[in-house]
């Protein structure tokens, strides 16, 4: 039997089943009506039950298992993308069926009593079912037979190759660099008008404005869409079927626009990955974290920038010219980049957005190396605020019930956020070496950038990892030092200058 031929198709059918289960998930995001839920649920499940057959199937556990034997003899894009496979398959098969099926009661399950102990203030009750899910995890990673540590597995599942040593090393950075020019500079910018942003700008025009980014980022219309949903998103099946959603609030006219610009990042990644990766599991981005890094470098490098705004802030003036008569560069710069030291992440600004992450980083390492309790943890989160942010928690709700993740079982993924910004500034210093990136922001000329990062990180895909582009591209493994260096001189221009 040729492996290579019978894997090739049997990954083409559960892509079948995947591209289905996700065009429906994005219909129920962006078009669905309510109460088109119901029946959906019913279908879903059967989908999912498909999926999960289909991609557990002991044909297809045989031609992965058969080919990773034989992998020293498959070329190199195809030995990565079954190392992959192998990897994927081992995390569900190792473990015991009626555990794992145990473990999805139990996740589903906890969605809504995070939901009501968020809505009620009610740590208590959602702490049993937090435990619970951790001790499972726990016991999984004991299943795979690995001699690392828990924390280290769950690390390196949303980022291959990072772990405690890697992100240690990036905290401790943040911690003994950023965290005082943080707290410095809070000091100063505290006075810092910015009132323009949260008068009411008409949704209509902000959807026409989000528009226009779209072709001002040379985003490819005829292979993508932006659509709004409750919370931004960008969703693909191949670099042809491109989608990303933003939201529009009356009185936040930056949250439009940075969403959008954001998910544009992450968009184009999408748009520009080599098409022959498509029907392959090589087809996606590198990692979370490079991802990541080029969403931040779209949002936070180039959408903040001066440089950006000298062209693009006229257009603004034009559709919202009552709102923003009398903003100069300099007050809209101030405005997009405006520091504050808030409590719930999803709203923090650049500068400080790290240290949310920090603060998770540093409790779940705790959590899995038995030094905190499931019950310490809420007092634990307020205090690690207080020390990196100078605030404090009033509840839990504004603490360490903000986050969904944890309901859900993602340990390990929180870091991958911060880690990339990180990367963002570490390419985005060699891109500067080697592009004007400034001068091609003011003259609108994106495309060229587009064509840089394709080159040098989209096309490829899966198919190296985030420390081998990192090494191709900025000729260094992962340095933190760029991005500290990079958020203070930024900072340091815009409010101390
Ligand atoms: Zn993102």
């Amino acid at each position: 039997m040729d492996y290579l031929l019978r894997y090739r198709e049997l990954v083409e059918e559960i892509k079948a089943y995947t591209y289905v289960s996700n065009i429906i998930g994005w219909d129920s995001e962006t078009e669905a009506p309510r109460n088109a839920h119901g029946l959906r649920g019913k279908m879903m499940a059967h989908i999912s039950k498909e999926l999960f057959l289909r991609s557990t199937s002991k044909e297809y556990i045989e031609c992965v298992e058969t080919l990773y034997k034989r992998k020293s003899r498959l070329d190199a894009l195809t030995k990565r993308e079954i190392t992959l496979a192998k990897k994927d398959l081992d995390k569900i098969t190792k473990i015991p069926q009626e555990e794992f099926v145990a473990y999805q009661v139990l996740l589903s399950d906890t969605q809504l009593i995070w939901e009501d102990a968020k809505h009620n203030n009610d740590f208590a009750s959602f702490q049993p079912n937090l435990a619970k899910i951790i001790e499972f995890q726990k016991k999984f990673i004991t299943y795979y037979g690995t001699d690392k540590e828990a924390y280290d597995v769950l690390l390196d599942d949303f980022e291959e190759g990072m772990s405690m040593k890697e992100y240690d090393r990036f905290f401790e950075t943040l911690k003994t660099d950023l965290v005082p020019f943080v707290k410095d500079l809070l000091a100063k910018v505290k006075n810092e008008p910015t009132p323009f942003t949260t008068e009411n700008f008409d949704v209509k025009k902000q959807e026409e404005f989000s528009q226009y980014l779209l072709d001002v980022f040379a985003f490819d219309r005829d292979s993508g869409l932006l659509k709004k949903s409750v919370h931004p998103f960008t969703w693909n099946t191949s670099p042809k079927d491109v989608r990303l959603t933003t939201r529009y609030l009356p009185d936040m006219v930056f949250s439009s626009i940075f969403a959008t610009i954001h998910e544009l990042g992450h968009a184009l990644y999408e748009q520009q990955i080599d098409d022959s990766l498509t029907l392959t599991g090589l087809a996606g981005g590198a990692s979370m974290g490079i991802h990541e890094s080029q969403s931040r470098m779209y949002e936070n490098i180039f959408g903040r920038s001066e440089a950006f705004w000298a062209r693009h802030l006229p257009k603004l003036k034009k559709t919202f010219p009552k709102q923003l008569k009398n903003v100069s560069l300099e007050q809209m710069v101030k405005a997009a980049n405006q520091v504050e030291a808030s409590l719930i992440r999803v709203e923090a600004d650049e500068l400080t957005y790290p240290l949310h992450i920090m603060v998770r980083y540093d409790l779940e390492r705790m959590l899995f190396s038995n030094q905190l309790t499931v019950e310490e943890l809420p007092q634990k989160w307020n205090d690690l605020i207080e020390a990196y942010l100078g605030i404090r928690p009033k509840n839990d709700s504004e603490g360490v019930l903000q986050d969904v993740h944890w309901s859900a079982g993602l340990f390990g993924y929180f870091p991958t956020y911060a880690l990339g910004s990180a990367y963002a500034a570490q390419i985005y210093h060699t891109m500067k070496q080697e592009l004007n990136v400034d001068d091609l922001l003011r003259k609108g000329k994106i495309k060229k950038i587009n064509e840089w990062v394709k080159k040098k990180i989209h096309r490829y895909g899966k198919s190296k990892t985030a420390g081998e582009l990192l090494l191709l591209v900025t000729k260094e493994p992962f340095n933190p030092q760029y991005y500290v260096d990079y958020l203070k001189e930024k900072y340091t221009k815009i409010f101390l200058g």
